[in-house]
Formats: C-alpha cells, sequence, structure tokens
C-alpha cells in the first residue's frame, strides 16, 4: 500500500460518522462533563486541523496539555541560547522553531540579524557535519524535545566522540513525558478525567510507561495515533473507560507503539543522558521531568564547557502560556491573543511553535 493510501485510510468520513455515534452513544447518560487532555501538540493540531472538538458531544471537553517541547523549554533556557550565540567563534545550530521563541530581552532570531552565526538543522547529525567541517569554531546544538528526539541527540554525541570531534556540544532542555502528566493530575484546579496519551513518544517509551499514573491517581490512559480516526478511536476509548469507572492504559495506536515501546532507542539515551529534575515554561520544576548530559559524556555539555553570563529572565508580562500548557485557559482569554501576539510576531512560545496551541488556534479558528 502506498503511503497516501495508508493516511486515507484514516480519514474516511463515513468511519469518523460512525465512531462519533458510538462516542455520542457512549456518553449519552453520563451527567457531568468529562475533561479529556491531549498531551501532545502534535495531537492539538491534529484536533483543530481537522475541527475535532466541534464534532464531539456536549460532554467531552477536550483542552491541550503541556506536549510541545519548544513551548515549555523555559526563558532562561533562550537567554543562555542568546549568550552563547554572542560567544566569538561560536556556532549555534538548532530546529528552526527555537530561534523565533522570545528570550528575555532577544531572540536567536534578533540575534541571526545582529549578525550570530545560527543555522537551522534538520538533525543533530547536521550539526556534526557543520562541526567538521569547522574546526576553529565551537558547535553548539540547541537539544530540546522529549524521548522522540533524545536518542538522536544522544546518537549524534556518540558520533561525535567516535569521530575524536572537540568542537561539538548540546545545550540540553531534554524533557520526558510521563512525569508531567503526573503532576497535572494531581493539581486539584485541573480534573483531568483521561489522557489521550502522545504517539511518538509513546514509540519509544512504550505504552507501559503509563502505567505508574494509572495506578497512582486513576486515570485513564489512551496512547492514540494523529490521524483523525486515530483520535477519534482514541477519545471513544477514554470516554469508555470513564462512563465504565475503569482506569486503564489501552493503545489506540498498536500498529506503532509496543507495550515496551523501542528498547534499542533508550539504551542509545540513556549511555548519555540521565533523569533530573526540570523546569517546564509556565509550570515550574517537576522532579525527575528532565534528561541531563551524564558525567562521562560531559566533555559535549556546552552548559559546564562554554560558561556565558546569562541576564536575569524576565517573563512577558500578560503571556498566560503557562496556564495554556496546563490546560487551564483556551487563547481567546489572553489579552495579547491576535491583538499583540501573532505568529508573525509573537510574544510567547506557544504561539511560536508549530505545535503550540496558540499557533493552532491563530490558525484554525476555535473549532
Ligand atoms: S496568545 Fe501569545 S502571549 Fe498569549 S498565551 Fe498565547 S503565546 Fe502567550
Amino acid at each position: 500500500m502506498k503511503s497516501q493510501d495508508l493516511t486515507t485510510a484514516y480519514r474516511d468520513p463515513a468511519v469518523a460518522r460512525a465512531l462519533l455515534r458510538q462516542i455520542e452513544t457512549t456518553v449519552r447518560n453520563y451527567r457531568r462533563q468529562m475533561t479529556l487532555m491531549e498531551v501532545c501538540g502534535t495531537h492539538t493540531m491534529a484536533i483543530y486541523q481537522h475541527g475535532i472538538r466541534a464534532l464531539l458531544p456536549e460532554q467531552i471537553r477536550l483542552i491541550s496539555g503541556p506536549g510541545c517541547p519548544v513551548c515549555v523549554t523555559p526563558v532562561d533556557y533562550v537567554d543562555r541560547a542568546v549568550a552563547l550565540a554572542r560567544r566569538p567563534g561560536t556556532i549555534i545550530t538548532t530546529f528552526g522553531d527555537m530561534v523565533r521563541v522570545p528570550g528575555s530581552s532577544s531572540s536567536l532570531l534578533r540575534e541571526q540579524a545582529a549578525g550570530a552565526d545560527i543555522r537551522i538543522v534538520y538533525s543533530p547529525l547536521d550539526a556534526i557535519a557543520i562541526a567538521a567541517c569547522n574546526p576553529g569554531k565551537e558547535v553548539v546544538f540547541l537539544g530540546v524535545g522529549f524521548e522522540t528526539t533524545t536518542p538522536t541527540v544522544a546518537g549524534a554525541v556518540l558520533a561525535a566522540e567516535k569521530q575524536g570531534l572537540t568542537n561539538f556540544s548540546v545545550l540540553g532542555s531534554h524533557k520526558t513525558m510521563p512525569a508531567p502528566m503526573m503532576a497535572l493530575t494531581s493539581d486539584p484546579e485541573l480534573q483531568v478525567d483521561g489522557y489521550l496519551c502522545p504517539a511518538h513518544v509513546s514509540a519509544i517509551i512504550g505504552a507501559d510507561a503509563y502505567r505508574p499514573i494509572v495506578e497512582a491517581c486513576r486515570v485513564p490512559c489512551v496512547v492514540t495515533g494523529f490521524e483523525p480516526l486515530d483520535v477519534l478511536r482514541g477519545v471513544l476509548m477514554l470516554a469508555r473507560q470513564v462512563v465504565e469507572g475503569r482506569a486503564e492504559v489501552e493503545n489506540e495506536y498498536s500498529r506503532v507503539v509496543r507495550p515496551d515501546g523501542n528498547p534499542k532507542a533508550r539504551q542509545i539515551l540513556e549511555t548519555v543522558f540521565e533523569p533530573c529534575d526540570a523546569r517546564w515554561r509556565g509550570i515550574g520544576v517537576i522532579p525527575g521531568s528532565g534528561l541531563r548530559i551524564r558525567n562521562s559524556h560531559a566533555a559535549f555539555n556546552a552548559e559546564l564547557k562554554l560558561p556565558v553570563e546569562v541576564e536575569e529572565p524576565v517573563e512577558h508580562k500578560g503571556c498566560l502560556c503557562g496556564e495554556i500548557l496546563k490546560g487551564k485557559v483556551r487563547p481567546g482569554d489572553c489579552p495579547l491573543f491576535r491583538k499583540i501576539c501573532t505568529p508573525e510576531d509573537p510574544v510567547g512560545a506557544c504561539m511560536v511553535s508549530s505545535e503550540g496551541t496558540c499557533a493552532a488556534e491563530y490558525k484554525y479558528g476555535n473549532i
């Protein structure tokens, strides 16, 4: 089957209508509203793009969570990247969205306009190639992302080590996924009745990684793919669990995600990285929710290798990204949305990222 046919199979309107009918039947006699959180930014985009929220019965409220890696990267990390970009003889390499995220007083885009050498790459291995071609310069890769991207960053560190490159390092802000879900579950202001668990992350960590949440918090978790029919099936599976009073891990995306994920990718990751506490933009420090480079590979840790003066972090006044990332407010609740904050001139990271909730609502509307 061609890849286009594969996609079409998960967008069939007749199947979507049948799933919606099953969802309606499931919740028909459910007397209160259930809140389901799509944790991952790619799910958020898919939900907005296909207008899924508007199709669901009123008993189901979908809210967006903290699964966009660019959005949750704290302002002091951007400030450090800016400081490194100003360091003579430094090349900053990064995925595209990061250059537009505002720091306290600048952004990488602004530094680039001022003459800093900042290059967009599509893989950490591109950064390795740049380091190999520029032996007189220090090449820093901005390591931002969840378990989906961290194994590739670990692979790049191992490749640099193998090649004997001494001018490559990673400024890390890597995060892991189950920990913030556990933190949000215990937030009394936010009553999440079920989680649509991220697809790509789950392909690495496996569906079983959500068992501690289910066991400790009695919140159903369904690993879900990104196509519209995947999302509808995930909602149906969650709604059934909520209505029946069950709390289990279910896997809608079993064509990709295994119970134990991808052990080989995790092994590469664990060779280079170790767990640490991490600060999430707008949420604060979540114990054990980050990954830092192990001492055995400290030579590739830009924070240790390249000390720089970093300005005092300042959050932008009026930006509600923190509340957006916790699912407590919608973009339209932010007084800056569309007026002062736009994709062309973003105030907060949620408007910058292609997976950000504000960017999704700006592009597709409140549907
Ligand atoms: S609209 Fe802009 S300022 Fe407001 S929460 Fe979203 S990103 Fe932040």
